[in-house]
């Protein structure tokens, strides 16, 4: 097969299989409203949770860190990178999540990725929930450890498999809130299993961060449970952008060795830091929790509406509701019947989810208003019929 023939035949497997992705041009995509070509469309899928990424304190923070730092760290933060702004969050950070270091990346793909790498060598085994997120089972594949996968939330099927004789190092990993399925990774029972054969628990909590626990603390503080490495991102609960690792002194201290994206990739802007400090003052302060209390409300008020409705969802309690359909073509359709109705959401097709539950992932966030909540089941319920 030549170059041109093999791009054509993958294009052409997905359009065949009505899986070929394309992005649509938005004016704004986080918030409560999303506009786009003059119409605004009720925004049901950002990962906005707590509705931070317009909050005004926020912004005027990455505009202040701007005007005093520029808008450029201008290298790693091996060479010149690492400012007052980005050591102030790591320290914040760390106190806040009691951690004694957290180290910051540009994005929750690369913090995975890095970790990953970094720590796995080829005698190590990682063994991973089902459903992780591409970014951490992309990360295990390209490690030469040894890869395999416990059932979704299956604490006893990842013992049996952290039984196999293995020669060097085990780390397990699961996200705190999947970010297809919203539901949560029972965390202590998943952390005693790895403990058992001497391991380390990963949790990417990319969807609990913010959200969960007291002062959004997250699904790990939240279960009582200390992962040897937390992994958190930004672009979700945090509404802005980048990510960082909890872990231990010397943890921390070798990834500052051996994770070659903090080594030979820019830090991110000291203005960003700067917003983010800003953003995690917001989720620990009365304002915070009280953005989680509305979020909570559309949850329960959605789900209560949900129930009357012929779909198949979780037991999600977060901010994700699936809206489980199957086929590929009904999720379009479905998708394509809410956006005439004003509702911005997102149909979500394999491989990002298993073959045959093609969905809807709707999110809730503290921006919406309650009557959204109850458009957004009335539109459900039109088009079920
Ligand atoms: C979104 C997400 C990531 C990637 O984080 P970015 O900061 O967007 O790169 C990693 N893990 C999970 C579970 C996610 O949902």
């Amino acid at each position: 097969m030549t170059w041109q023939q093999r791009i054509n035949s993958a294009l052409e497997e997905r359009r065949a299989a009505d899986a070929f992705r394309v992005r649509r041009v938005v004016e704004n995509g986080a918030g409560r409203f999303l506009t786009r070509e003059d119409r605004q469309f009720c925004n049901f899928s950002s990962n906005d949770y707590l509705g931070l990424s317009q909050h005004p304190a926020i912004v005027r923070a990455w505009q202040d860190g701007a005007a005093r730092f520029g808008v450029g760290s201008g290298g790693s933060g091996h060479v010149s990178g690492y400012t007052t702004a980005h050591r102030a969050l790591e320290e914040a950070l760390a106190d806040w999540l009691g951690y004694p270091r957290a180290l910051l990346f540009i994005s929750g793909f690369a913090a995975n990725q890095a970790v990953i790498a970094a720590l796995m060598g080829k005698d190590d085994r990682i063994v991973a929930d089902r459903l992780s997120h591409a970014s951490l089972l992309e990360a295990a594949n390209l490690s030469p450890a040894q890869l395999r996968r416990f059932a979704h939330n299956d604490a006893g099927q990842l013992s049996t498999l952290l039984d196999k004789p293995c020669a060097g190092q085990q780390l397990v990993v699961t996200e705190g809130v999947f970010s297809m399925d919203g539901d949560s990774a029972p965390l202590r029972a998943l952390h005693d299993a790895a403990k058992q054969q001497n391991g380390w628990l990963l949790v990417d909590d990319a969807h609990g961060i913010g959200v969960m626990g007291d002062e959004g603390r997250g699904s790990a503080y939240q279960q009582n449970v200390k992962p040897e490495l937390l992994v958190v991102t930004f672009g979700k609960g945090f509404g802005v952008s980048g990510a960082a690792v909890l872990c231990s002194d010397p943890v921390a201290d070798y990834l500052l060795q051996f994770a070659r994206h903090l080594i030979y990739s820019t830090s991110m802007p000291p203005a960003q830091a700067v917003a983010l400090s800003a953003s995690m003052a917001v989720i620990r302060s009365e304002e915070g929790a009280e953005r989680r209390q509305r979020l909570a409300e559309h949850i329960h008020r959605f789900r209560q509406g949900l129930g009357a409705l012929p779909f198949q969802s979780t037991d999600s309690l977060s901010a994700i509701q699936p809206v489980i359909v199957g086929e590929n073509s009904r999720a379009l359709a479905l998708a394509q019947a809410l956006r005439e109705r004003g509702m911005w959401v997102t149909a979500i097709r394999p491989p990002t989810v298993p073959p045959g539950t093609a969905r809807l992932r709707l999110t809730l966030t503290a921006a919406h208003k309650a009557q959204d909540i109850d458009a957004l089941l009335e539109a459900l319920h039109v088009a079920s019929q």
